[in-house]
């Protein structure tokens, strides 16, 4: 597969933690740590690095262990998962360690993950899959390639995705929550088992912070946490806003209908676009690709996660368009 490979146009802010002492484990799988409070109550997981160049979850777990978190009821567990990706992150080349081989956000049906098919990333999945389907509620840490305000990813609907937005609508951030129809590549890992049955109660939620290396991510990922362990009851509200200090914001959902995948690598946006704009107009041209211009589906569409990475493929999702809807 040919991949497009130029200089990113973003500044890398941020700067990557020394995850290494976190590799010892207390449940025998690198990288993942369990706090158990020797009380009922749920199992809470928060995972960083899904993605090897989103640093601000892997910020916001150093934080954590560095604040001496000890859950006060259940079960909380750090996760970060493709350490693999991570260990080739490169400041001057941010773009070139999202995956090893493939993404690790796109393996976790269980038919690709009991199938013949080897990865560094599928062996990772398989590492994890037992231990990540024992939560109760997930948090899922990412960041996207443009500046881009933050968004919860609230998955399916009718699967788990009514689920995941009333849990954001608990947590307060960020200001928009998307329902998407998946991606046709494979499942996330908030889409799997337990998490995309609309008659469990299992919950999984994945944010999008910000653009990837901006300082702005740091704070959105770290504050979006803390509510997430106070609104699971894991951690007290005390405990939780005395390290907060972002306003609450009216929550908006937006439904995505559609994607577009990109049919070249000659794909080239015709403006700049970062995500969350509303386009007013149906037909309105966006983009050039192959001698094929894409262009609004329907009034008042929101542009979702334009793809500002000068990394993607044939067939990469470059754009979703949504709708917006009330919360209630
Ligand atoms: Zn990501």
């Amino acid at each position: 597969m040919t991949t497009k490979q130029t200089i990113t146009p973003f500044q890398v802010e941020l700067t990557a933690p020394d995850i290494s002492a976190y590799r010892a484990s207390n449940v025998g799988i690198d990288y993942v740590t369990r706090y158990d409070s020797g009380k009922p109550g749920p199992h809470v997981i928060v995972q960083a690095l899904t993605h090897g160049n989103e640093l601000s979850g892997a910020i916001t777990l150093d934080y954590l262990f560095n604040q001496n978190f000890q859950p006060t009821c259940g079960v909380v567990s750090f996760i970060f998962a493709n350490v693999a990706a991570y260990q080739m992150w490169d400041p001057a080349n941010p773009d070139g360690n999202r995956y090893v081989e493939e993404d690790f956000n796109r393996v976790w049906s269980d038919e690709v993950l009991k199938g013949p098919r080897d990865s560094v990333e599928l062996r990772r999945a398989r590492e994890l899959v037992a231990y990540i389907d024992t939560a109760d509620y997930l948090l899922d840490l990412h960041s996207m390639s443009a500046p881009s305000a933050p968004l919860m990813v609230c998955g399916v609907r009718p699967k788990g995705g009514q689920k995941s937005i009333n849990l954001s609508a608990k947590i307060g951030l960020p200001e928009w929550l998307m329902v998407d129809t998946g991606h046709a590549n494979g499942l996330r890992m908030i889409e799997r088992g337990a998490f995309g049955d609309p008659n469990k109660h299992n919950t999984a939620i994945l944010l999008e912070a910000g653009q990837h290396w901006e300082k702005a991510c740091e704070q959105i990922a770290r504050e979006t946490t803390l509510q997430f362990l106070k609104v699971t009851g894991v951690a007290t509200a005390e405990w939780g806003d005395s390290r907060c200090s972002l306003p609450a914001l009216e929550q908006k959902v937006v439904q995505v209908t559609e994607g577009y995948a990109a049919k070249s690598l000659d794909f080239q946006w015709l403006d700049i676009y970062n995500g969350l704009e509303v386009i007013e107009k149906a037909g309105t041209a966006l983009a050039e690709d192959a001698g094929h211009t894409l262009r609004s589906p329907y009034d008042n569409a929101v542009l979702i996660m334009p793809t500002r990475s000068q990394r993607f493929t044939v067939g990469s999702t470059m754009v979703r368009f949504g709708r917006v809807e009330s919360i209630a």
